[in-house]
This record gives structure tokens, sequence and C-alpha cells, in this order.
């Protein structure tokens, strides 16, 4: 029988679940995710977090509570560290396998490896070569496994870059077929902000949805190339050296610099420092310019959908008037 390996539906599954499936999928063990957010789930992560944790954590928490409840072998939980040369996650994540520890009863066991390519990308193959080793596969199936799951990540990408969200490219990858919806949205809105906060409709309060619904297209930072978000953050006098901080701003930068969109809603945690950062970033250099609407969100456990709701109405009735005297 395989091992049954437990990823949460958090935090950054929604920009590495395919090369994590994949990688431990060919390592032996079968992958088991943990169920869409629901209120349970967020109140059991704030149950079992500390305070002055922000909405994203939290949230985590109630994920790493539903795969101990369904029971799984392992529990997946990577210390991510940095992902890229001389840049570094939020220090949040770097913490998170602790906190996890610290807080949760009855955990099975935790794969915290970590992974740190700020100085050497070389580094992913030693991470590889330690996950295997809890499947008791030596060097040479551990390269192979990681080889394969860098290809699978890369076709995600792909997708990703072509315009479709997450949840789209990953049951592409599943085999089913792409669908081709056809709308008739007369605006074209970026949402920008932390994908485990975007694309997860309970904590997004369906924002995506909503606003195809009301007849704007949507893009993010994710259907940008890494090339088009490195030339919205040059225009910052310093390197940000936080990759999500990096991805949010360029992204911002871009969609306004560009033109293709008609507005821009920046969505951000509360109690998240890179946020308040970027968020006053992105809202200077928009403002000052003075050419791109801009509505800036924050969310948190107590957010109230009807209040988000009639700002994102009035936000779009805005933009329409705003084009159509322009
Ligand atoms: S970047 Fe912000 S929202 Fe994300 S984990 Fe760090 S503090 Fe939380």
């Amino acid at each position: 029988m395989s091992v049954r390996v437990g990823i949460p539906r958090a935090l950054l599954y929604y920009y590495y679940f395919p090369l994590w499936k994949e990688f431990l999928e060919q390592l032996g063990a079968e992958v088991i995710v943990s169920d869409l957010t629901t209120k349970r789930i967020l109140t059991r992560g704030v149950e079992h977090c500390v305070d002055e944790a922000c909405l994203p954590i939290k949230l985590a928490f109630g994920h790493v509570q539903n795969l101990v409840d369904k029971g799984v072998d392992i529990i997946f939980l990577p210390r991510m560290v940095s992902v890229a040369q001389r840049e570094y996650i939020c220090p949040k994540f770097l913490g998170f396998p602790d906190m996890v520890r610290q807080n949760i009863n009855n955990l099975p066991v935790v794969i915290d490896t970590t992974i740190n390519l700020r100085k050497k990308q070389g580094n992913v193959k030693d991470f590889a070569q330690q996950v295997a080793a809890y499947f008791d596969k030596g060097f040479i199936k551990a390269r192979l496994a990681f080889g394969q799951a860098m290809n699978k990540q890369k076709q995600y990408q792909d997708l990703l870059e072509q315009g479709l969200f997450p949840e789209e490219a990953m049951a592409i990858l599943r085999g089913q077929e792409r669908k081709f919806n056809k709308t008739n949205n007369d605006l074209t809105i970026a949402v920008i902000g932390h994908p485990y906060n975007i694309y997860d409709p309970f904590i997004s309060m369906n924002l995506l949805n909503r606003l195809n619904k009301m007849g704007a297209r949507v893009l993010t930072a994710d259907h940008l190339t890494e090339e088009m978000i490195d030339q919205g953050v040059k225009k910052l006098p310093k390197k940000l050296f936080w990759t999500l901080s990096r991805r949010v701003t360029g992204g911002a930068l871009h969609f306004h610099d560009n033109g293709k969109v008609d507005g821009i809603i920046h969505v951000a945690a509360f109690a998240c420092g890179p946020d308040s950062m970027t968020g006053e970033l992105i809202e200077r250099f928009i403002r000052r310019e003075g050419r791109m609407p801009l509505l800036n969100i924050n969310l948190d456990e107590h957010t109230g959908e009807a209040g988000i709701i009639t700002r994102v109405e009035a936000f779009l009735d805005m933009v329409r008037w705003r084009r159509a005297i322009v």
C-alpha cells in the first residue's frame, strides 16, 4: 500500500502543487489534498494559530488540521526559505512547520525539508534527495523524480501564462479537456495579490468569479512571464528581495504601464508586513501617474462579504464611467 502524503490547499499550493504532486507520486506516494476552504477550516485554523499571524497562515493551520482528520501518514510542509537567488520567501513560511508542531496535536510525520536557493540553485538536488530518503529511495531515483516534476511544473506555468487560472491549469494536467468560455465582458481588471488570497474562493469571497459575472475579464500576475514582472519592478529604485512581493509589485506596475487593463484591484491580507509595504509602493506609483483606477481590498477573518461586493460594484461603475468620459 502506498504512503498517503497530505498537502495543504494553502500558502504555496497555487504555485507549486503540480511540482510537489508529481515528485511525491514518482517516489511512490499517494497524494491527498486538504478540502476546499470552508468556514470550519478557517475557524479551526484561527483556534490553533497564534493571534499575531496573518490570515493565510491561520488558514493554513486549518488545512493542516483537515489533513490530520483525513488520517494521512505524512504531511508535506517543506520549509521554504528561498526559491530564487538573492531573494527570500516571507519569514512566516520559514517558521511554519515549527509553528504547526507546537500547536497541532496528533500530527503524523512532517516532511519539513528546507528549500533554500538563495545562494545556490544546486541546493534543490539536496532537497530532492532528503525528501526521497523518507520513501527509501536513493540519489538516482530522487533526481529522476524531481526532473519529471520540474517538467510538470513547466507545463503548469505555460498554461498559466496562456491565461488559465490555477484550478483550470491543474484540471488540464489531470487530463481534462480545455474549456473555452464565451463571455461578453466589457472590462479587463488586473487582480493583484498573493495566490493564496486571490485564488482561494472562500477567502477572496469568490472575487474572481464575481468580477467575471459583473462583466470584467480578470488577469493576474501569474498570467505574466518572469520578464514582464521584472520589467515592472525595474521602475523601483531598489530591488525587492522578497519573491512574493516582487511578483505582486512587478505585476501591478506592468499592468499599469502596458495599458491592457482598465483598472487594478490589489488584495492584501490583514497583518501582512510585506503587503503593507508593497500596497503602499503600488498605490504611490499608480496615484502619481494618475491614470489607472485602483481599489485596495484588505482581507481578514472578519471581512464581510456584503461590504466587499458593494466596493467592487462601485469600483467597476467608476471604471466604466471614467472610460466613457476619457
Ligand atoms: S507574505 Fe504576508 S500574507 Fe504571506 S505569509 Fe507572509 S505575512 Fe502572511
